[in-house]
């Protein structure tokens, strides 16, 4: 390069930039010879390089440069001699810096007065040492050139830095872990290296504008004085100038150059996206090109950092409810699970594959999304709700929401699904977090779902905590209940049925049907047993059923045999009962039979009736206008008070047997017996006493007033052919 060119870039670049505001650039003067530093004053004097001006440090010694250098870190050059303290103390000056202080930008102009102390090339390029001049070739010329050449270096290693750091932000953008944050984090990355490449400070947003029509365009990073925007909305931008220039950016969809630079990136899956830096006015059509390069690539990883979010939505998003799913909650449970007051609830509907089945599947998701309505509405954050699986949700959340009751709640009143009222139950199993912790987090849903399992069986439409005591007893409930059900469905459940007599005559009046389950040849279960667990499982619900229809039957083969007025009792449970159309299945199976209503009589126990004393009477007027008859079973061993009794429309009062029994040989008894004769007559009901065993019994019932018995002494419970048999041998 000869002088004149040196020369011609000095003119050029003063006229391209006639005057700087810029902060000058800082050069060091290094050097022990006092005249040196005075020349290279003299010489850099007005210059402007790169468009600004050059402002001089000064160090004597190895020494105080170094000290220098650690106060001081906008130190572009340093113009450095290399014999001072000592013989090489310039070189080992070098070495401090790019390993001491680990300053890699700073460049090095090295000097010396003698040729012969010239550092060697090898040191040269380890130090990476610009430039190695003997101060006589150093004339004002030379030296702007040689400054002018390091401090355009200076700036390009500057420059990479802050890129680099724009990329890290970028790479890891698209790679990082927490995929929640990766847009934006992405955004961020462009940005900066937006601003690196022009050379301003970060100051600027991206905003974008999703592919849903009816969702504003929204910041999504934002950098320097606009940091506070991130996620606001665009039209609540306070500053106008960049709104105005987003919003005619994502209008027009192309870049703007004019006031600041607005970069439009075409991204898939969005409307478009638009990144905003300020103070740049009019860039010159190199930069232009420079940018739309650099919007083509950003496009690309864009669009794949979109891409990864909605594959991050679908692992962690349950689409239809617009929930957490599994694997999102498992990753709360193990963001939370160690706080003491956490709580884990499963709510698994009861009966929903019915409602899919029987009614269309989508009317079933509108009753998911109803559900899921009041769930979250009753569980607000900071719980949350997530989709489990098809219709069994999640709930996590401190002790105070987290509760049974809370729970329980949500299903009370019935759901409105297109403007229809269902009602819907649950069954639900709480579990304290930090207490299943200890093996894992996956150990919590596990435990919640076999408490699940057991709460369907046992306490379905309720909600109940885990715990593992319950497991020794619960499992051979469970046990005994997965057996009922098999024995249900291979007709190894059948009735029996014992004879009920008129206490005067010994005449056989009817029967009363008793259920029994014969496991093997020899070994049977006593319903006190299986019925209780049945009624608890809701299983009662169709055995019951099966009963009715089987006794009814059973009536109509006996009547066809020729015991025209026989009546046949039988036991209703407290769940059957309650089934809203019991009534409508009671005439349907009469129907089905061909049996006269009259000829049938229900035994209802006292406990049907607590709590719902109203509607207990209305069903059993009902029944009783079907032609049917009512007797009250075990009175005396419930809770039910003088004043129900007189409420309820019933036939028959029967005497428990633990009264019967208390008729002892000489015909004495506490008088429990007497007193529900007593009452019988009272209330104009006909009495029957069960369990009688023994002539005494039958006796003192008889002086009581009581009509009619039922019991061993009379016949035992038979099975229906054995009865059949049995009833011929009457008369
Ligand atoms: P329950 O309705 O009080 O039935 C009378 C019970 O007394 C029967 O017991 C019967 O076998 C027993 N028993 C009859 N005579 C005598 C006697 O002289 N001495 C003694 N010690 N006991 C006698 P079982 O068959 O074991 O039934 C027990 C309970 O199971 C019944 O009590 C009833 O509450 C329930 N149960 C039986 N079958 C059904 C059914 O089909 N549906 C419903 N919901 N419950 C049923
Ligand atoms: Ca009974
Ligand atoms: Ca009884």
């Amino acid at each position: 390069m000869t002088d004149d060119n040196n020369q011609l870039i000095f003119v050029e670049d003063a006229v391209e930039n006639p005057a700087s505001n810029h902060e000058p650039w800082r050069v060091l003067v290094v050097d022990d010879e006092e005249d040196v530093h005075g020349a290279t004053e003299i010489a850099l004097r007005g210059l402007l390089i790169e468009g600004r001006f050059v402002k001089l440090d000064h160090a004597y010694s190895a020494q105080e440069a170094y000290q220098i250098l650690t106060r001081e870190h906008n130190i572009t050059v340093i113009l450095l001699d290399v014999v001072m303290e000592s013989d090489d103390a310039g070189l080992r000056l070098v070495k401090r810096i790019r390993e001491e202080l680990n300053n890699q930008a700073i460049r090095i102009v090295m000097r010396t007065g003698q040729p012969g102390y010239a550092p060697l090339i090898e040191t040269i390029r380890a130090y990476d040492i610009n430039d190695y001049r003997t101060k006589s070739e150093l004339t004002r010329v030379r030296l702007f050139t040689s400054l002018t050449v390091a401090i355009r270096s200076y700036r390009q290693i500057r420059q990479l830095e802050i890129s680099r750091y724009g990329l890290e932000l970028i790479i890891s953008a698209s790679t990082g872990l927490s995929k929640i944050h990766a847009l934006r984090q992405y955004a961020e990355g462009i940005v900066t290296q937006l601003c690196s490449l022009l050379d301003i400070a970060p100051e600027g947003l991206i905003c974008v504008a999703s592919a849903q029509q009816d969702e504003p365009p929204r910041i999504i990073a934002a950098a320097g004085r606009y940091r506070e925007l991130i996620q606001c909305p665009l039209e609540e931008l306070p500053d106008t100038a960049p709104r105005d220039v987003l919003q005619r950016c994502l209008q027009s969809r192309e870049h703007l150059y004019h006031e600041g630079i607005c970069l439009y990136f075409d991204v898939g899956a969005t409307r478009g996206i638009a990144a905003y830096v300020d103070g740049f006015h009019d860039i010159d059509a190199i930069t232009r090109n420079l940018l739309e390069v650099f919007c083509t690539n950003v496009t690309v990883g864009l669009e794949n950092v979109l891409l990864q979010e909605r594959l991050y939505n679908t692992a962690y998003h349950d689409p239809l409810l617009h929930l957490p799913n599994r694997n999102r909650l498992i990753q709360l449970i193990t963001e939370r699970g160690a706080d003491e007051n956490m709580r884990f609830a499963l709510v698994d509907l009861d009966d929903f594959a019915e409602i899919n089945t029987v009614l269309d599947h989508r009317f079933g998701d509108r009753v998911l999304q109803a559900v899921a309505d009041r769930l979250a509405a009753a569980f607000a954050p900071p719980a949350v709700l997530a989709r489990i699986a098809g219709d069994t949700f999640g709930l996590l959340g401190n002790s105070e929401q987290i509760t049974r009751h809370n729970i329980e709640q949500v299903f009370t009143a019935p759901f409105d699904v297109d403007g229809e009222l269902i009602r819907i139950s649950a069954t639900a199993s709480l579990v304290r977090l930090s207490r299943e912790m200890s093996e894992g987090d996956a150990e919590v849903l596990k435990h919640a779902s076999i408490a699940l399992k057991q709460a369907k069986l046992l306490n379905r439409g309720r909600a109940e905590w885990f715990s593992v005591d319950l497991s020794v007893a619960a499992r051979e409930r469970i046990r005994m209940l997965t057996e009922l059900r098999a024995a249900f469905s291979t007709d190894r459940l059948f009735l029996a049925y014992q004879p009920q007599v008129d206490l005067l005559s010994g005449k056989v009046l009817g029967a009363e049907a008793l259920l029994r389950w014969q496991v093997d040849d020899d070994h049977s279960i006593p319903p006190d047993q299986f019925i209780p667990l049945a009624e608890q499982s809701g299983l009662m619900v169709p055995i019951g059923q099966w009963v009715l229809r089987t006794a009814c039957h059973q009536l109509k083969h006996l009547i066809e045999l020729g015991h025209s007025g026989f009546r046949m009792a039988i036991n209703v449970s407290h769940s059957q009962f309650r089934e809203p159309d019991f009534v409508t299945m009671l005439a349907r199976v009469l129907d089905d039979c061909q049996v006269a209503a009259e000829q049938v009589e229900l035994e209802l126990t006292e406990s049907i009736v607590i709590g719902h004393i109203e509607s207990t009477t209305r069903k059993i007027i009902e029944i009783r206008r079907m032609g049917l008859s009512v007797a009250m079973d075990d009175f005396g061993t419930g809770y039910s008070s003088l004043n129900v009794l007189q409420q309820l429309d019933i036939d028959r009062l029967k005497i428990d047997r633990a009264f019967v029994k208390e008729i002892d040989q000489s015909g004495d008894s506490t008088g429990i017996a007497d007193l529900v004769i007593a009452l019988g007559h009272r209330l104009n009901l006909v009495t029957i006493a069960e369990g009688v065993e023994n002539e005494e019994q039958r006796r003192h019932l008889l002086q009581l007033g009581c009509q009619e018995g039922q019991g061993y002494l009379f016949g035992r419970p038979l099975p229906g052919a054995e009865f059949e048999d049995w009833m011929s041998t009457q008369d």
